[in-house]
């Protein structure tokens, strides 16, 4: 046990600042992408089924929509570009740049050395769920995946169905890669639907059952060329257990939508412009 200093509370009473500025941030132009969308014709739908995992493509300039179908479900996304899979969704950094859970206007952004934006996030009909009184909500960035070797640790037993196996069979389906080597590609994820947030005083992860209903959407704008993966959860809505099947689980669709024309104005966006020297 170690005393508190005398100055503790001035200490704590310190205002914070954010981390990284939110202005500096380069923003996308949401009206003009919508207008994109509002031409753009469906290309594609795959439907996920309960505790599976499937992949779908996405062209740069095109949209993809996940969508709750028969009952509350929450979804684990992974995204890699197409033409380069060491380039991948980067959960941590997105956090820090946005927030602990994401919405429209939000993107996901890559991991070193690119660096840039993957998606845009451009519609959200969960968006009026807001923060809740326990401080949780939807869409998190803050939590891994479920996994089996997190089963095993806690409860000894082996578990096939978690998110993490199901990203894995999906992208070793989709890519040909053998298990393990697509299993080193399956990434930290967007929890798509899941409601979440951390304990105020224990700070501890937690989670309650998702408030996403039957026709409810998450909708992305694609920066780049996308391979994408989507596991239907075995914890279904998430409100109580996952890794296993004793919750009920509804698949999930996901619809690819091109436009006519891309959103005016709009490039794929570069590789991040660090010349690489690490001062070396
Ligand atoms: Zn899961």
């Amino acid at each position: 046990m170690h005393d508190e200093p005398a100055d503790a509370a001035a200490r704590r009473a310190i205002v914070p600042v954010p981390v990284y500025s939110a202005a500096s941030l380069p923003r996308p132009d949401l009206a003009l992408y919508l207008k994109a969308r509002a031409g753009a014709r469906k290309r594609d739908e795959i439907l996920v089924p309960p505790r599976e995992g499937r992949c779908f493509r996405v062209g740069a300039g095109q949209f993809f929509r996940i969508t709750c179908t028969e009952g509350p479900q929450v979804g684990d996304l992974n995204l890699w570009n197409a033409h380069d899979l060491s380039e991948r969704f980067y959960s941590g950094k997105t956090r820090a740049l946005h927030r602990t859970h994401l919405s429209t206007g939000d993107r996901l952004w890559s991991t070193f050395p690119g660096l840039r934006p993957m998606a845009t996030i451009i519609d959200d009909t969960l968006a009026w769920y807001g923060v809740d009184e326990h401080g949780c909500s939807v869409h998190d960035v803050i939590g891994t995946r479920c996994d089996p070797y997190t089963q095993h640790l806690l409860a000894g037993t082996d578990y096939h169905h978690c998110c993490h196996s199901n990203l894995t069979r999906a992208l070793a389906a989709e890519t040909g890669l053998g298990l393990s080597r697509a299993e080193a590609h399956v990434h930290d994820v967007l929890n798509v639907f899941m409601c979440t947030g951390f304990h105020r005083e224990t700070g501890r992860y937690q989670m309650k059952a998702s408030p996403v209903r039957p026709g409810d959407y998450l909708e992305f704008f694609a920066e780049i060329d996308l391979l994408g993966a989507l596991s239907a959860c075995p914890g279904g809505d998430c409100a109580s257990v996952h890794s296993s099947d004793e919750a009920a689980c509804h698949p999930l669709k996901v619809e690819i939508f091109a436009p006519e024309r891309p959103p005016e104005g709009w490039r794929p966006p570069p590789l991040n412009g660090y010349s690489g020297g690490h001062g070396f």
